[in-house]
């Protein structure tokens, strides 16, 4: 009877415990995927919107749970970023992404330009730009074949520093690219001081592109505005041949989304190289 009692009293208060058990389990278990060799980077393709052919791939982070199987990246990045774990996750990411390039390059597949993300918390680190560095020199990649994907959410903090970061690494060669561009607030105060090469218009404005005046407005605009400042320009989420479409006649360089590819692990983006258009 006392063993049943105890066990019918856990049900009384299942979700706080469930919820806490499981938070705790999922951090217990992150601090350990690395060493366990669970964490695994898929690449999305970057091609130029007007000959589809490849121009990079973005590296993204999948977490191969032994139990919980797939787990995006927008579920345990956050946590790794509380944690900290982002600063030994994202030196990893940063070196498999660079260990992959010069892989399939050995393999005859000539992949221009590898794009990284980066977190708030990893940039503003000190190990940041000696990380950098030192991966480069260690697999001996051409520095402009690596892009750094960072969002506004690193100005937050002290700009003049971040400034000086950004440029610490424009320094070394590697090329910048603003993520989820126009999410963010000062976009323009920030894009006015930091020396990058590329804005990514946020997938919100492509979704609805073709259907909303507003979205196709806003995408034109950042469109126009990244051609005036010199800036390179990649849609992101484009998914149908009419965003394409409209993206293109306004003059956005490079197409990233699920029309072109979805994000694929390494074999099958071996393949998508080797039968995309030269
Ligand atoms: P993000 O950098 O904005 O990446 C784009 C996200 O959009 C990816 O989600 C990608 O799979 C998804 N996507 C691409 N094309 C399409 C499309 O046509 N339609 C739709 N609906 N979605 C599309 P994912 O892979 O789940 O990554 C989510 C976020 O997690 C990323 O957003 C990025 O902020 C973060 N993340 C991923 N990998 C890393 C990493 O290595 N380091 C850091 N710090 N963050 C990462
Ligand atoms: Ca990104
Ligand atoms: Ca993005
Ligand atoms: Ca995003």
């Amino acid at each position: 009877a006392k063993q049943g009692g105890e066990r019918r009293y856990c049900v009384f208060e299942p979700s706080m415990t469930e919820h806490l058990n499981n938070q705790l389990g999922i951090e217990t278990d992150l601090r350990l995927a690395l060493a366990r060799d669970e964490l695994e980077l898929h690449y999305q393709p970057k091609v130029s919107s007007g000959t589809l052919s490849l121009l990079g791939a973005e590296a993204l982070l999948r977490w191969r749970h032994p139990v919980h199987g797939m787990i995006s990246p927008a579920r345990f990045i956050p946590l790794a970023e509380e944690t900290g774990l982002i600063l030994a996750i994202g030196r990893w990411v940063l070196r498999k992404a660079c260990t992959d390039l010069l892989a399939w390059r050995e393999l005859g597949l000539d992949l221009p330009s590898v794009s990284v993300n980066v977190s708030a918390r990893q940039f503003s680190d000190s190990t940041f730009v000696p990380t950098v560095r030192q991966v480069l020199e260690q697999t001996g990649i051409e520095p402009h074949r690596l892009d750094l994907e960072i969002t506004e959410s690193v100005m937050t903090g002290d700009v003049e520093r971040a400034v000086q970061i950004l440029l610490q690494l424009k320094d070394m060669g590697v090329t910048l690219s603003m993520d989820d561009f126009g999410t963010g607030y000062s976009s323009l105060n920030y894009i006015k001081t930091f020396p990058i090469d590329t804005l990514k218009i946020d997938q919100t404005f492509v979704r609805d592109v073709t259907g909303s005046p507003k979205d196709a407005a806003i995408a034109a605009t950042i469109i126009t505005l990244a051609m005036n400042l010199n800036f390179s320009v990649v849609a992101e989420g484009v998914e149908t041949a009419e965003q394409a479409d409209f993206l293109r006649s306004r003059g956005c360089d490079v197409f990233q989304g699920y029309w072109i590819s979805r994000p694929l692990p390494g074999e099958a983006f071996a393949d998508f190289v080797r039968k995309s258009p030269p």
